[in-house]
This record gives structure tokens, C-alpha cells and sequence, in this order.
């Protein structure tokens, strides 16, 4: 019997995982849009109706050759988002990593539990050289990305015409040059 209760009570811990911030950015609410975690939310409602994804310089200085890309509408997670807004993101996204670093280039998206931002985003950069893993999936467009499975962040890098996307990772960004 002992045996059995182990991977339940491992499994209740991880279900238990508690995100770093607690989101309560309310564009109807502006007294909620001041929290700092909330400061990717009030650069969404900058933007003007019809843009669907933007684009931001990393705010962190030491992190200079950093790009964000984000959807101007409100999802806290990959998974908020619906097969083809999430296909806007990525597309616009590698559009313009492409134009900053060519073949170098790496996107980044962190697991929602380790984000300080309420609002999704993934990080665009250069990548670090000899940080290839061997937990990857091939994709041949981008509707083949995957949604983050289990809360996971995920990176994409380009494989000559296909892309790899590596999973089973938190912190992600990390394979990304400042
Ligand atoms: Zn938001
Ligand atoms: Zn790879």
C-alpha cells in the first residue's frame, strides 16, 4: 500500500505549484492595471485596436539585444489562446526574429509559473551556441507548434526550412544571448 500513496502525494505537490504573481489586471479596473505585474497589460491597451501583435524592446538593461512579441489582447498563458491567435503570435514573432538575428535566431516562452508578467509573451534573441538538447519535436510550419503541455515553457530555433521545438523545460529564455 505504501508503495502507492508516494506518486500521489508527488503529484498532489505539483498540482499545488503556485505561480509567482497573482494576476488581477482588469482593463475595466485601472486601479488593478498599476501593479507591476500587470505593466505588459497596460503596454497591450497602448496599442491601437487593430494590431494583433506587437512588438517591445526588452525593459531590462541588461538584456540589450532582447525582444519581446506579445498579442494585444488579454491571455495570462499560451493556452489562452485560441489555434489561430496563437498561430499570429508565433508567425509575427518569427517574422521578426528572423529580421534581427537570420538563422540565429531563438524564441523563447517561459513557463507560466516562473513569469512575473500577467500577460503572455515570448522572448525573441539570439541563440547561445551548444545549448541544443536532445527533448525536441521537428515542426514543418507553424501550426504544427505545440501548445505548452503542462503548464511547460517552450523554445523554437530554426532547423534549416523546419523549426525544433524544445519542451520539459521552466525557465526557458535562457537559451537566448542578452
Ligand atoms: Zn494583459
Ligand atoms: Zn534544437
Amino acid at each position: 500500500m505504501q508503495r502507492f500513496l508516494i506518486p500521489v502525494v508527488l503529484l498532489a505537490v505539483a498540482v499545488l505549484r503556485a505561480d509567482l504573481v497573482n494576476c488581477a489586471c482588469d482593463v475595466a479596473r485601472p486601479e488593478t492595471m498599476e501593479a507591476r505585474s500587470c505593466s505588459l497589460c497596460r503596454e497591450a491597451e497602448k496599442q491601437n485596436a487593430d494590431v494583433k501583435v506587437f512588438f517591445l524592446k526588452d525593459a531590462n538593461p541588461s538584456k540589450p539585444g532582447r525582444w519581446l512579441a506579445l498579442p494585444r489582447i488579454h491571455p495570462r498563458s499560451m493556452d489562452q489562446l485560441n489555434n489561430e491567435q496563437r498561430a499570429e503570435l508565433w508567425s509575427a514573432a518569427i517574422a521578426k526574429a528572423k529580421s534581427l538575428f537570420d538563422d540565429q535566431w531563438a524564441i523563447a516562452y517561459n513557463a507560466p509559473s516562473v513569469q512575473t508578467q500577467c500577460h503572455v509573451h515570448v522572448h525573441i534573441g539570439k541563440l547561445i551556441p551548444g545549448v541544443e538538447t536532445s527533448q525536441f519535436i521537428t515542426a514543418t510550419k507553424i501550426e504544427d507548434i505545440p501548445v505548452p503541455a503542462g503548464g511547460e515553457g517552450l523554445w523554437i530555433h530554426p532547423q534549416g526550412n523546419l523549426f525544433h521545438v524544445h519542451s520539459g523545460e521552466q525557465i526557458t529564455e535562457t537559451v537566448l544571448e542578452r
